[in-house]
Order: C-alpha cells, then sequence, then structure tokens
C-alpha cells in the first residue's frame, strides 16, 4: 500500500501544477477584462490579490483530487487483491481514469482562473453587470444553454448562485461586462464619436 508520503508528494506536485497553470490562467482573465473596458490598469495590485485566490483555491482542489484519488485508488487495489487480476490491469485502469479527469479539471481550472481575472478587473472598475457567453459546442449543455446569452448584476450572480463561469466540470463559457452607455448609443452615434476622437 502507498505511504501517506507518497499522497503527501502527489499533492504538492499537483498543487504545482494547478497553481502555475491557474496562475497563467488568471493573468490572462485581467489583461482581457481591462482589454474589454477598454483601459489601461495596474496590474501589480490586482495581480497580488488573484495570486492570493490562486494559491487558495489550487490548494483545495489540489487536496480534494489526492484525497479522491487515494480512496479510488485504494478501493481498485483492494478489488485488484482480491481478484488476483494482473497488475497491469489495475495499472491501465488507472491511468485511464485519471487521464480523463485530467482534462476535466485543466479546463475546469482554466475557465474558473480567467474569469476570477476577468471578475477582479470589472468589479475594480465599478462594472455593474455581465454577461454569460457560451462556446458553441456548450449550446447543447443543459446547464450552460440557458445560461448564454443571459445578463446579471454583479452583486446577485445567476440563476442557481452561480457567480461566474464553470458552472460545471468541463465549462468553458466566460463573461463579458455589460457597458449600458455603450450598449444605448447607435452604430451611428458610435462612428461619430469614434470620428470625433480621431480628429482630437
Ligand atoms: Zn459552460
Amino acid at each position: 500500500m502507498l505511504s501517506a508520503e507518497f499522497w503527501e508528494e502527489q499533492y504538492r506536485k499537483l498543487f504545482e501544477v494547478l497553481a502555475r497553470n491557474s496562475a497563467k490562467a488568471a493573468r490572462a482573465g485581467l489583461k482581457d477584462g481591462a482589454e474589454q473596458l477598454g483601459i489601461e490598469i495596474d496590474f501589480s495590485l490586482l495581480n497580488e490579490y488573484v495570486v492570493a485566490w490562486v494559491q487558495a483555491n489550487c490548494a483545495e482542489v489540489a487536496r480534494t483530487i489526492t484525497k479522491t484519488s487515494m480512496d479510488a485508488f485504494i478501493g481498485k487495489y483492494e478489488e485488484w487483491a482480491t481478484q488476483g487480476a494482473p497488475l497491469r490491469s489495475l495499472i491501465k485502469e488507472l491511468k485511464e481514469n485519471y487521464g480523463h479527469k485530467a482534462k476535466v479539471i485543466a479546463v475546469t481550472e482554466t475557465t474558473r482562473a480567467f474569469a476570477y481575472g476577468n471578475l477582479a478587473v470589472f468589479r475594480h472598475e465599478g462594472v455593474e453587470a455581465i454577461r454569460w457567453n457560451t462556446a458553441e459546442d456548450e449550446l447543447v449543455c443543459e446547464i450552460c444553454a440557458p445560461l448564454a446569452g443571459t445578463t446579471a448584476a454583479m452583486s446577485v450572480g445567476f440563476p442557481e448562485g452561480i457567480v461566474a463561469p464553470p458552472a460545471h466540470p468541463n465549462c468553458r463559457c466566460w463573461i463579458t461586462p455589460v457597458i449600458p452607455e455603450r450598449e444605448a448609443i447607435s452604430g451611428e452615434e458610435l462612428e461619430a464619436e469614434e470620428l470625433a476622437i480621431e480628429e482630437n
């Protein structure tokens, strides 16, 4: 049976990979959020805030995965030991199981960190409402399809207590800010405004 040190090491490695990936996604979310608002912001302040969240979130995710893996492994190991099946069948099964799970976790946590970066900028800039955007293949998802294109007040969130993507494992949705002034202006007015800016 595998030792406590083995699982501790698994946890540490998993945390490192997750934290590196999530920090990258959160930074991309910050940059994207600023671009969507058309503003320049000092990221040093928000970055610190986002990194603190990344550390806490990834520690929790890594702990849950390690615990689940440990339980699953022990279950499989016991099954294998009592059935007397060859070791390679156990290894094959574990690999298939975790290979798939790892992909799901990577997608879900990237979506979460990116949205968190977006939210950090939107909150900082006083954005009041956000819109849910869905990848085309998620239009058939029974959780995300009804959310697609809907808007929510930042302070309230979307139905079912959903604050931002991910709404479920493997969710690849994203948010955009709802900017009332800009949406209310007609295309012609916007063009005239852009021309005026260019002339200045
Ligand atoms: Zn989704």
